[in-house]
């Protein structure tokens, strides 16, 4: 992976590097676990743990994990592989982790807890950082903002405090609880915990400015009631903190110095400021800094939405390789490597537009033609008979595996008697300037020799059964007419040698640019998709693996699938075509 080029975060962060503003660049991804991550997280990923590594930094993995409703430990699960797989050789030495079931020490007025002073390495023992090990410092500190005159409980229903909050162009209205006595609030927030109360009964607000022109200032929640068990922190609390009063602290008890988010939280920023500075804490104090989203066309990015194309089985499940999940561009056989090179590629900026499917597509399609390994597979078989080999005939042939190599190996493959060639490679009628295989026609079969069309075989219904064609064994490599040119040159495999495999096509899984932004998205499915096709495939590939990559010769990149694909009863999927075919 290419170093990224500076921007405007790099500058920032350069800048605080030579002033010697910390002792070490901390920086986190921080996730919410309510569903899979996708090519918008890989954009975040890669800059946090970009500027970790670029500084020698540490960065954090923590689950954003405050809203127990919508989360679930399946994805907990998930996120930190898709992580692990996504920094593997490139960051993985700046991912931040903890030893298992350590909880954060009390911060004291001078000291951290132990397990931030460095990163674990990941692995059996360790796990990653969750804000719901900082409830009960949390609490603590929601208590202290209580003392200070800073925090009140309010017993406004939900749709009441949205009413006393008011429209943005005008100031709202200050809730009839905001003035309760620090006692009163101490009492009624630690019953709050204890579970005297139904859901929604009371909130624990800031008091902070009913007027100001940014709403989120007009005295935000900081604490609710859900009486719900957690899948971390188990069924210890009935209060959750939100997301504006958890996140910042949060950062600031892991140390963190930079903390980068997406745009929409500019307007959040003065309330991150505010819990923090509020507290008098006496650490350095974390920032906050925004970017802009990654946003590709022709698919869709919010976990909202993916959640509900798997749901309603618009999809085949979160790994679905139509789905721009890590894990689904993962089983398609995108590799780590190229999509950090794309979202590199693409830089953070401080706004934010569609960025062209296409770029990514080719960014993969470039790396796969450097590492893929060449093999044949005819997807849509038609049988040809060389009726001048003899049935029990093998006439050896030597195919590259790795032209794009500077040394390139090859391997043996066998014409027989009777090949499958594609069918799009035949036409009976051919169409003008067609260099393909058509009746009296000649063609190269690749590695092997010319081959002439001489007679078309078909059924009672007209449906073709065969082509019978003459090989012309002069023309192999090294024999004497092995120079003899014919403009077509196509791909092939042996009848009594090829493997069968399913193989699934992919095309784009939206049909326009824009799909989040129509009514209702999943009326812009593309139906064509997924094609599965039973492929013939050259025997080499009998033994393919998940890891590695294949082109089949003029089809386009292909991988093995990690999940259904068994010894025996193959299944490819198809990465990319060769070329961009998509309607421009
Ligand atoms: P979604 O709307 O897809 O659910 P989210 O922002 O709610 O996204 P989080 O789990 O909170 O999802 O995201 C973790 C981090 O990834 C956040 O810091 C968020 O800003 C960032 N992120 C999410 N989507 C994108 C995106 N499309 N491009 C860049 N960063 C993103
Ligand atoms: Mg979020
Ligand atoms: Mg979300």
């Amino acid at each position: 992976t290419p170093g990224a080029p500076s921007d405007f975060i790099r500058d920032i962060v350069a800048q605080h590097v030579a002033e010697k503003r910390y002792s070490k660049i901390v920086t986190r991804f921080p996730p919410e676990p309510n569903g899979y991550l996708h090519l918008g997280h890989a954009r975040s990923i890669c800059l946090n743990f970009g500027i970790a590594r670029e500084n020698d930094g540490q960065c954090n993995l923590r689950f954003d994990d405050t809203n127990p409703v919508k989360e679930d430990i399946e994805y907990v699960d998930a996120i930190v592989a898709d992580i692990q797989w996504l920094i593997a050789g490139w960051a993985d030495h700046c991912l931040g982790f903890k030893p298992k079931g350590a909880h954060p020490a009390r911060i004291t007025t001078d000291g951290r807890p132990d397990y931030l002073l460095a990163a674990v390495p990941p692995g059996p023992g360790t796990e990653a950082f969750f804000a719901s090990d900082y409830f009960e410092q949390l609490f603590e500190y929601a208590v202290t903002l209580i003392e200070k005159g800073r925090a009140y409980v309010c017993d406004l229903t939900p749709e009441e405090t949205d009413q006393y909050r008011g429209a943005p162009d005008q100031p709202g209205r200050d809730s009839p609880w905001r003035n309760r006595s620090v006692a009163e609030n101490l009492d009624l927030f630690r019953r709050m915990r204890a579970g005297e109360f139904p859901n929604g009964a009371r909130s624990l607000r800031a008091k902070i400015d009913m007027a100001s022109p940014n709403v989120w200032l007009r005295d935000p929640l900081l604490y609710r009631i859900r009486h719900i068990p957690h899948h971390h922190a188990g069924d210890k609390w009935c209060i959750y903190p939100l997301y504006d009063y958890a996140h910042c602290l949060s950062d600031y008890l892991e140390g963190i110095t930079h903390s980068f988010c997406s745009l929409e939280f500019v307007v959040h920023r003065p309330l991150y400021d505010w819990v923090l500075e509020s507290l008098d804490l006496p650490r350095p104090l974390p920032h906050q800094y925004e970017f802009g989203k990654l946003l590709p066309s022709f698919t869709i990015m919010s976990k909202r939405n993916l959640l509900r194309l798997v749901q309603e089985k618009f999809v085949r499940g979160w790994d679905d390789p139509r789905l721009p999940t890590l894990t689904g561009l993962r089983r398609r056989g995108v590799t780590a490597a190229s999509l950090r090179r794309f979202v590199i590629g693409t830089g953070v900026t401080t706004y934010q537009g569609i960025v062209d499917l296409a770029l990514f597509e080719h960014v993969v399609r470039d790396d796969l033609n450097q590492s893929a390994i060449r093999r044949f597979g005819v997807l849509r078989p038609i049988k040809l008979v060389l009726t001048n080999l003899a049935a029990d005939e093998v006439i050896e042939c030597e195919a590259v595996n790795d032209p794009q190599s500077a040394a390139p190996s090859s391997r043996k493959m066998a014409l027989t008697r009777e090949v499958f060639i594609e069918s799009d490679d035949f036409a009976e009628i051919p169409p003008p300037k067609y260099f393909r295989l058509k009746p009296g026609g000649e063609v190269r079969l690749k590695y092997a020799c010319l081959i002439k069309c001489e007679e078309v075989v078909k059924d009672a219904t007209g449906q073709l059964v065969e082509l019978r064609c003459t090989a012309d064994l002069t023309t192999r490599a090294g024999g004497p007419n092995a120079d003899r040119k014919v403009k077509g040159t196509i791909h092939w495999v042996s009848a009594t040698q090829a493997v069968d495999a399913e193989v699934r096509l992919y095309d784009r899984l939206f049909t326009v640019p824009e799909p989040a932004s129509e009514p209702d998205f999943t009326t812009v499915l593309n139906p064509h998709s997924l094609e599965i096709v039973t492929a013939k495939l050259e025997p080499a590939l009998a033994t393919a693996t998940p890891d590695e990559r294949y082109q089949f010769e003029r089809l386009g990149y292909f991988t093995v699938d990690a999940k259904d694909s068994q010894p025996g009863k193959l299944v490819f999927n198809r990465t990319l075509t060769l070329k961009d075919t998509s309607a421009k």
